[in-house]
């Protein structure tokens, strides 16, 4: 199966697709993460984003659609993926549609985590990183075990660069200009999955696995 998770940042787009990963066992590809890995790398990709991405802006679509697939024509990800932060932009989005094409394969169903700008606000304010594998955490919501310690790998935890007021601010404004256009692409492909984020993660993941098991009961 190949899936798309969108939202606006903060909606719990990382944590929903670790959960399909490992039901589905199939990797979640994000594009986030895979820019953070080029720009600690201070790879010539990294170097050309990381200013942008700490500002909360997009990084060119040409750059980021070469990284996501050079990452899915990987080995694992032949039985299928999940995508998460890609795409953002309607060009992206085609441009995922005709490379998929040329290999006879689509994206099945895309999932879109409703939350509102206000909750975004509210979330990313306690939102923890691990400045190591990536994990994510929320002070209140999520704890991590020992505080500033990552449970997976022991790494640091960290506020990440974009999750500034102001970088937040612009955040949500390029996903009400751009990425809300993908959601619309979908809607029209008749691929739109809508789950309501504002409820507990255990919550949102159960109603992400009946919609994909089950599309019909979308209602
Ligand atoms: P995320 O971890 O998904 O919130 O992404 C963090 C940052 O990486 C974004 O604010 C952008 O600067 C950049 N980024 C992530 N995905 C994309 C994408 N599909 N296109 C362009 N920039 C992206």
């Amino acid at each position: 199966m190949n899936l798309i998770l969108l939202g606006p940042p903060a909606s719990g787009k990382g944590t929903q697709a670790e959960f399909l990963s490992q039901k589905l066992n199939i990797p979640t590809l994000s594009m986030g993460q895979l820019l953070r890995e080029e720009v600690k790398r201070k790879t010539t990709i990294g170097q050309q984003v990381a200013e942008i991405m700490s500002s909360g802006e997009l990084v060119p679509n040409s750059l980021s659609n070469e990284l996501l697939w050079r990452r899915i024509q990987q080995a694992d990800c032949q039985q299928g993926f999940i995508l998460d932060g890609f795409p953002r932009t309607r060009i992206q989005a085609k441009f995922l549609d005709d490379k998929l094409k040329d290999w006879q394969k689509k994206i099945d169903h895309v999932v879109l985590v409703v939350i509102t700008d206000e909750e975004v606000v509210r979330r990313l304010a306690g939102r923890r990183t691990c400045s190591q594998c990536g994990d994510i955490y929320h002070l209140e919501f999520n704890p991590p075990k020992q505080p500033g310690k990552c449970d997976e790998c022991g790494g640091k935890l960290i506020i990440r660069p974009d999750d500034t007021e102001q970088a937040i601010r612009q955040r949500l404004k390029i996903y009400h200009e751009e990425t809300e256009k993908v959601v619309e692409y979908y809607q029209q492909q008749g691929k739109l999955l809508k789950v309501d984020g504002n409820q507990s993660i255990e919550s949102v993941r159960d109603n992400i696995f009946r919609l994909i098991l089950n599309p019909a009961s979308a209602g």
